[in-house]
């Protein structure tokens, strides 16, 4: 199990580590809503020039809001965290624009989901599914700027991010 490992990195770590006190509110007071995809780990912070401390950073499948956990956490960043900027950052060649329902609806009923729950289920939707990575941007963003709990003050853009050149290209810039 990957469990031995990661205890036994960890073991290493914390001989290596020097502790240091940081502040819970994000310096650069910048929250970040991105895809959970493993080739943006160690990878999207550098490219945006985020260090340890600097901002909030909210990962799911496909950096989509297909129900209220991203405005909770948006909502608790900028009311109780000092957040005042909103970064959308989606990138290329997303799992979640090549994902199949089908196949995902067969694998659930195969692992044991009762078949009745995932039959009623509108797959594509609750995986949150995505068409267009450029689109899937415009509308997360769309969403923030919509929600009654995001005040109007806190700019929302959108970029989405080559996964091959590490180039971030503006989709949505807000004032
Ligand atoms: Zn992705």
């Amino acid at each position: 199990m990957m469990l031995d490992e990661v205890l036994k990195a960890n073991a290493n770590f914390v001989k290596e580590f020097e502790p240091k006190k940081m502040s819970h509110m994000p310096q650069k007071k910048l929250a970040v809503v991105t895809c959970m995809d493993t080739r943006l780990t160690g990878f999207l912070e550098h490219a945006m020039g985020i260090g340890r401390g600097d901002a909030k950073i909210i990962k799911n499948a496909g950096n989509t809001i297909v129900d209220r956990d991203v405005i909770r956490s948006l909502a608790a960043a900028v009311y109780a965290l000092g957040v005042e900027e909103i970064m959308v950052v989606g990138h290329y060649d997303c799992g979640m624009a090549n994902v199949d329902p089908g196949k995902i609806r067969a694998a659930m009923m195969d692992r044991g989901v009762d078949q009745k729950t995932v039959t009623e289920l509108d797959l594509k939707e609750w995986i949150g599914a995505i068409d267009d990575e450029e689109k899937n941007v415009v509308q997360t963003v769309e969403k923030i700027r919509g929600s009654q709990f995001i005040p109007s003050d806190v700019p929302v853009h959108g970029l989405i991010i080559d996964l091959y050149q590490g180039k971030l290209k503006v989709l949505v810039e807000d004032k």
